[in-house]
């Protein structure tokens, strides 16, 4: 890791969504990689905070809040990055319960399906958290843990291929929110409303229909890509005047990968989020 310039990486799981490593476990890892500044961005979920600021105020990184909603757009599944809001906003809050109700009956959707197909779980053996379930977020990959687990499949990834991917027999979309709405509620929590690993999103009608929407940002530099894929978001983000952001969606084990810290904003770009962060942060207080 290299020492002595700022690096914040803006994008990472943990335990409270689909990551391995707890709140706390995640800010001494960005410490012993040499980072500075930090969002957790887990799915659906703020419950890493007020933990982890409480945390990393005894340390000298820079913790600002952040989120990763799921949404969708012409039968397509959209991540949203959200930053910057207080991590006190009832608005906030509410939207996660929103997500969660939705994730419960999703996930029992697709529990229904593989039952069907012959692969029974229980939701004690998807949920292997030690956790309150209103303070974590159930994802597939935990159910492609547990079939795993099972002896249904030989990898995480074969119960993608093969059962619960989008479009795959025992996937359930459930029900969702607009991306529109989204972008709005983000906004109405001041927060900033950033579109998640462009490179992700295959179908260029959804990709045109996103670069039109009230976003503040594009997520340039993803740990998964090269230079030259993340220069074309750049550019396409710079041309907006959008805020570029960065991130390695650090996950744990379950994505050995993708390491926190591979990628990363400069300290310009940071500062930009954290002053709207501590700015919200003194609104709620007044
Ligand atoms: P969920 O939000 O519960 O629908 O789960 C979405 C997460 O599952 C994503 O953030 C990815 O980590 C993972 N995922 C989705 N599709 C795939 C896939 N085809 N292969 C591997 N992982 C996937
Ligand atoms: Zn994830
Ligand atoms: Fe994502
Ligand atoms: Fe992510």
């Amino acid at each position: 890791m290299i020492e002595g310039f700022f690096r914040a990486d803006l994008h990472c799981h943990s335990t409270c969504s689909d990551g391995t490593l707890s709140p706390v476990e995640i800010i001494e890892l960005a410490l012993k990689n040499n980072l500075q500044g930090l969002s957790i961005t887990d799915h659906d979920t703020i419950s890493a905070y007020p933990v982890a600021l409480a945390a990393s105020l005894k340390t000298s990184l820079n913790l600002i809040s952040g989120i990763e909603f799921s949404a969708m757009h012409r039968n397509t599944s959209v991540h949203i990055l959200a930053y910057s809001f207080s991590p006190e906003s009832q608005i906030i809050k509410d939207f996660c319960s929103k997500h969660q109700n939705r994730r419960i009956q999703r996930n029992r959707e697709i529990l229904s399906l593989l039952a069907l197909s012959k692969m029974p779980l229980t939701e004690k053996e998807v949920d292997c958290s030690e956790l309150p379930p209103t303070e974590h977020i159930i994802g597939r990959p935990h159910i492609a843990s547990a079939m795993v687990k099972k002896g249904y499949v030989s990898t995480m990834q074969e119960a993608f291929n093969l059962y619960i991917g989008e479009g795959k027999p025992c996937y359930s979309a459930g029900s969702y929110f607009s991306v529109e709405e989204t972008i709005d509620l983000i906004h109405q929590a001041r927060g900033l409303a950033i579109i998640a690993h462009p490179h992700l999103v295959e179908n260029s009608r959804v990709l045109q229909d996103l670069l039109t929407m009230p976003f503040d940002g594009i997520e340039g530099y993803y740990g998964r890509f090269n230079k030259e894929q993340c220069a074309r978001w750049v550019k396409i983000g710079e041309k907006k005047g959008w805020l570029i952001t960065g991130g390695s969606d650090f996950h744990g084990t379950i994505k050995p990968t993708l390491q926190l810290g591979n990628s990363w904003v400069n300290e310009n770009t940071f500062r930009v989020l954290q002053n709207h962060f501590l700015a919200n942060q003194e609104k709620i207080k007044s």
